[in-house]
């Protein structure tokens, strides 16, 4: 025998989980059971693919056994088993680097903690709810010993050897006085069929029954055990197809969608896609859970394969079954693999129509979608290029003139003579909206669409057009060129201010590239643009924050406002003695008010110090 210390995050985990999910701790249930089903799915996958295994012949069983007397519950399952380090490893230390963030991301509500319980994979520990010591006996296939794990949820447990028969687990409940109604029938037969009707391994409940005068004991199942997704949706109601989700993803919220497909044909398979109502915690982790298993012919093959889906749809939830696959088909071939390559192919066009179709149908609906995870299916329009248009189609921004817009409504809306669609990018909604760049298309009552969000940056470049038409970022040094109207006045003005254009380049020459005349300004006297093959200033923050350190120095377009107060007098005075002070300031506070920050503000600050001295 020997003893042992639980992890110091478990202790923690069995706290909490025993003062803040306990309105809701039936769902342990759920959490063995579920357990022992991917323990057979694991066995059963072994069978079919591993020569050791190949003459086992495995009916895969659940039982669940009650001991009033003894005040015990038993889950049983024929399935892979553990072994002694398999115990220490899976039910003493939390190897999954999402425990910690699931500790973090506890608030105290226990509705919404008991939520994250399953996405966590923490559901061993909640039967620590309604047990006050709990015996794991275990063995693993194609092993001869048996061992038994014991422990009181104190911080400790033990390992013995033990014995048993046959491979697979048992788990005993010790229950806790007060918890006695988890040993009646009704209630465990109650909470399998909320939970784990469509497990698709037959459940058996221990009953006993009364037969002429004498008590008998006799196995009973008590779920369906059909695999839902292989059943015709008009069989299905909508609480089926919720509850499965729950007790697929341990979420205990409600779907926002489904989208199930029987198909037949040259290929034949069922998917069964659920899009959550709350966000996965891992959802911008690189080490995420894909969220989607692969069966062949109903046997499950993998969980963990990150290619079943593009990584831009990692929220989606769900199964996919081919009947056209080999049952043995290995992990390394499954990637090169043309049916499944096919079955993915049509998965994401099914799941971004769906989406289409939502957002015509039921904008609301799809509005809690996009704010869930609207900046993840973005990552699409750069990866996906073969669904590039479909994508664009689902894209919601803000703008300049409303909360949201989509491209088409944007396109639908604008203004005879408009050539193309504009954005504007960077971090801070308000400083975008009154951002000198886009005073001209204010006062042109020009739509611009109004992009704080980061990866936007990123992707908005790959788009340049919409239904052939431009899409252009304001920030561009060839915007201006659209902007113009009267080509004979802006020559004149061009000869107007050369002279203050020449001295201001030069002045100037180390910060910029070029010095001109905007015709996109309105009141403002500066603004800086990019050079349109160059990266704009959010681009080249989102660099940085990856990890680009090393980036060239992009140097700036300084635009100035023939219009404005300031510069018309510059042009009348440009031998000033201020000359100098005063192009600067034009050029520091045109990336103030841009939100860049300053190379030197206490330079900055002294200019200004300067020129005020001599107006007062
Ligand atoms: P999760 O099931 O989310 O991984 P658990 O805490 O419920 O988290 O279980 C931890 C691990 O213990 C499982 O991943 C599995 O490897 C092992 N395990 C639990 N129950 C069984 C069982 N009945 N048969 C075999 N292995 C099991």
């Amino acid at each position: 025998m020997s003893k042992h210390k639980f992890d110091t995050e478990i202790n923690q985990l069995l706290d909490l989980m025993i003062h803040s999910l306990y309105s809701n701790k039936e769902i342990f249930l759920r959490e063995l059971i579920s357990n022992a089903s991917d323990a057979i799915d694991k066995l059963k996958f072994l069978t079919i693919s591993d020569e050791k295994f190949k003459d086992l012949s495995l009916e895969p069983r659940i039982e669940i056994e009650v001991d009033k007397d003894k005040k015990k519950l038993i889950v049983r399952d024929n399935g892979i088993g553990m072994n002694e380090e398999d115990l220490k490893e899976h039910l003493g230390t939390i190897a999954k680097s999402g425990t910690k963030s699931f500790l973090s991301q506890l608030s105290g509500d226990a509705k919404k903690d008991s939520s994250l319980i399953g996405q966590f994979g923490v559901g061993f520990y909640s039967a620590f709810m309604v047990a006050k010591k709990i015996e794991v006996i275990s063995k693993k296939a194609g092993e001869d010993k048996a061992y038994k794990w014991v422990s009181s949820g104190n911080g400790e447990y033990e390992i013995k050897e033990a014995k048993k028969k046959t491979q697979g687990t048992e788990v005993i409940l010790h229950l806790k006085d007060g918890e006695e109604e988890f040993l009646d029938d009704w209630t465990i037969e109650r909470i399998v069929k909320k939970y784990s009707n469509h497990i698709p391994f037959p459940i058996y409940l221990l009953k006993e029954e009364e037969k002429d005068g004498k008590k008998e004991k006799k196995f009973e199942q008590i779920n369906k055990a059909s695999a839902l997704w292989r059943l015709n949706k008009n069989e299905i109601t909508d609480e089926e197809y919720i509850d499965f989700y729950k007790q697929l993803t341990g979420d205990s919220n409600d779907p926002l969608h489904w989208i199930h497909t029987n198909a037949e044909g040259t290929l034949e398979y069922s998917t069964l896609f659920y899009i959550p109502s709350v966000a996965p915690f891992d959802l911008f982790r690189v080490d995420y859970q894909p969220g989607v298993k692969l069966y062949v012919k109903r046997v499950f093959i993998t969980d963990d394969d990150k290619e079943l889906m593009p990584t831009y749809l990692r929220f989606v939830r769900g199964i996919i079954d081919s009947e056209d696959l080999p049952l043995n088909v290995s992990r390394e071939i499954l990637q090169q693999n043309t049916i499944l390559t096919k079955i993915k192919k049509s998965s994401v066009k099914k799941i971004l129509n769906e989406l289409k179709k939502i957002k015509e149908k039921d904008f609301d609906k799809y509005l809690k979608f996009w704010k869930l995870f609207g900046k993840v299916l973005k990552e699409g329009v750069y990866t996906d290029f073969e669904n590039r248009d479909l994508l664009l189609d689902l894209l919601l921004f803000k703008s300049t003139k409303r909360d949201t817009v989509s491209l088409k409504e944007y396109k639908e809306a604008m203004k005879e003579g408009q050539k193309s669609i504009y954005y504007i990018t960077g971090e801070d909604e308000k400083m975008l909206k009154n951002s000198p760049l886009i005073e001209s298309f204010k006062a042109k009552d020009i739509e611009v669409l109004i992009l704080d969000d980061e990866v936007d940056s990123l992707i908005m470049p790959m788009v340049t057009e919409y239904d052939k038409t431009p899409v252009k970022s304001v920030s561009t040094s060839d915007i201006d060129e659209e902007q113009k109207e009267d080509k004979e006045k802006d020559k004149e003005k061009e000869e107007e201010f050369s002279k203050i254009l020449v001295k201001l380049k030069e002045i100037l020459k180390d910060e910029v590239k070029d010095v001109k005349l905007s015709s996109r300004l309105k009141e403002s006297p500066s603004c800086i643009v990019f050079d349109k093959n160059d990266p704009d200033f959010a681009m080249q923050e989102m660099l940085k924050q990856m990890g680009q350190t090393n980036l060239p120095k992009v140097k700036p377009i300084l635009e100035i406002n023939p219009d404005n107060e300031i510069i018309k007098k510059l042009s009348q005075n440009d031998s000033l003695s201020e000359l100098n002070d005063i192009a600067h300031i034009l050029y520091d506070q045109a990336r103030l008010i841009e939100g860049m920050k300053l190379e030197d503000s206490s330079e900055f600050v002294k200019r200004i110090n300067k020129i005020l001295t001599k107006t007062i």
